[in-house]
């Protein structure tokens, strides 16, 4: 078992308030991973005191030598990547396959950021007579990092590391689901040779979160999670700092009439229930011609029930359990609203094991209509919603009609089609003939709607590095 600490002042140290929580194994939830600090707003305001110390020092360090530091954090992930592979299974509940993905992908995001710390570089302008007119890029003070549980070292590597190459003190609060995966990040990018004064680390909930959000000296918040939480850190922050929200989705497949089925099948199977449905790009509608629907519901049925669900650390398994009690609360909830609201349930033929462990076999829902809580929420789980279309128009019509606009796929042979579907879906990421889910490291990634802040998407070329630099322009 761990014994995890805050990161305060380049010291490693419990909470000042002394209470602490602990991290458990979704699978068997008896088992205690760790215990961690339970952070405190007095907590928070002792890290942001000290990284405004640390701040000039970090913000002047040679580009050359931030790289340098974000790579060696990338051979020190890789370094430990089996011991990180399985605590990731162990405090999220993922498949070794889906653990295994994400531990490979992190140290990358590191070096790909590491390359942004060379690359940034300002412009010149014409003027008249002799001045010089010219931009620099500059860090833009205290990054402020708050997080989710579902991609435990992925995401925050995706905040950590561009804010760090660009020259940003940083102010960490991993989810309290996943502290470890957390507190493995920092010890990463400390061995890596960042001054451990130039990050801090708070473990804790909620409340840690909000002071994060709140104090006026985090310059820039960066934030994501869910779209009720990111709506009171966007209230909260005001016109003075800077805010970037990645938040939640309710994601259309989209079959048309000329789809092969079983292919559609694989990709919504893939796409609704990967992560044990826990992604934010997740499949979570399908919306289908009236022609083909019977058909494809059957074939979603009959592709799921090759799952195999269970503990993530036994090779065979396909479907770890979800992350934690609230998250299987929340799915059973959602599966009795369906019921209630008159949808059809259609149970998958998993087995589910007999233990105390978040184990929540997949259920799909049809005969339903656009009103439904089940097709409007985000439930963040293994519960998929069919919705029939009449035609082409009208399934683009129900795709789009969703306050979320995260992921949106398209399955058909024919490629006008599917153009014409990218063009007219309100979505930052639309996949053709593939799920929902999945994404390139280096290509821009963020919502459009209610599951992003439009000013700055999450990682997107330049408009990436952007957020976590000010511009300014001096005349020579
Ligand atoms: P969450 O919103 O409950 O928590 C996210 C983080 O915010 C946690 O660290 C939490 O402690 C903190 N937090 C909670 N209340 C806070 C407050 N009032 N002020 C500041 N911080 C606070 O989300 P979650 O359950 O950890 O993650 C699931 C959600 O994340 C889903 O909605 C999912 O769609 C979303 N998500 C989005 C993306 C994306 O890229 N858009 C990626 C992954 C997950």
């Amino acid at each position: 078992m761990t014994t995890g600490s805050n990161l305060v002042d380049g010291q490693w140290v419990p909470s000042a308030s002394g209470h602490t929580f602990r991290s458990v194994d979704p699978a068997h939830p008896t088992e205690v991973l760790g215990v961690f600090p339970d952070s405190t707003a007095q907590d928070v305001a002792a890290a942001v005191d000290a990284l405004e110390k640390a701040a000039p020092e970090w913000a002047g360090t040679p580009p050359e030598r931030r790289a340098r530091i974000l790579e060696r954090a990338a051979d020190a992930l890789e370094a430990r990547a089996d011991q990180l592979i399985t605590e990731l299974i162990r405090e999220e509940g993922k498949s070794r396959a889906e653990a295994t993905t994400e531990v490979g992908r992190t140290p990358m995001n590191m070096r790909f950021y590491a390359a942004e710390a060379l690359r940034s570089g300002g412009a010149t302008y014409p003027a008249a007579g002799q001045t010089m007119v010219y931009t620099v890029r500059e860090p833009v003070g205290i990054v402020g990092a708050i997080t989710p549980w579902n991609f435990p070292l992925n995401i925050p590597s995706r905040k950590l590391g561009p804010a760090l190459a660009a020259g940003n003190v940083v102010l960490f609060k991993p989810s309290e689901v996943t502290p470890l995966m957390g507190q493995r990040l920092v010890e990463a990018l400390i061995a890596g040779g960042l001054p451990p004064t130039a990050i801090a680390l708070i473990q804790g909930g909620g409340g840690a979160g909000a002071a994060v959000a709140t104090d006026d000296r985090v310059t820039a918040v960066t934030f994501t999670g869910s779209t009720d939480v990111g709506a009171a850190i966007h209230a909260g922050v005001g016109p003075q700092r800077r805010v970037q929200l990645e938040m939640g989705g309710k994601n259309p497949t989209v079959v048309l009439g000329d789809a092969d089925l079983d292919f559609a099948a694989t990709a919504i199977v893939k796409g609704a229930f990967g992560l044990s449905g826990q992604a934010c790009t997740g499949t979570s509608r399908v919306v289908v011609v009236d022609e083909i629907h019977d058909a494809l519901v059957e074939a979603v049925v009959a592709k799921a029930s090759a799952l195999r669900l269970g503990p993530g650390i036994d090779d065979d398994v396909t479907m770890g359990p979800l992350a934690s009690a609230a998250q299987l609360a929340k799915y059973r909830e959602y599966v009795s609203i369906g019921v209630a609201e008159g949808a059809l349930r259609h149970d998958v033929d998993v087995p589910v094991p007999e233990s105390d462990g978040y184990f929540a076999a997949p259920v799909v829902f049809t005969d339903t209509t656009p009103d439904m809580r089940i097709v409007r929420e985000e439930i963040f789980g293994p519960v998929l919603a069919f919705q029939r279309a009449r035609d082409v128009d009208d399934a683009l019509r129900i795709a789009n009609d969703t306050r979320f606009g995260m992921s949106a796929a398209v399955i058909t042979a024919d490629l006008g089609r599917a153009m014409a579907f990218a063009a007219a879906s309100k979505t930052g990421l639309v996949k053709v003939n593939q799920p929902t889910t999945g994404m390139a490291m280096n290509a821009p990634f963020g919502g459009y709607k209610a599951s992003s802040t439009q000013t700055f998407k999450e990682q997107a070329g330049s408009s990436m590095m952007q957020f976590y630099q000010a511009e300014k322009t001096i005349y020579l």
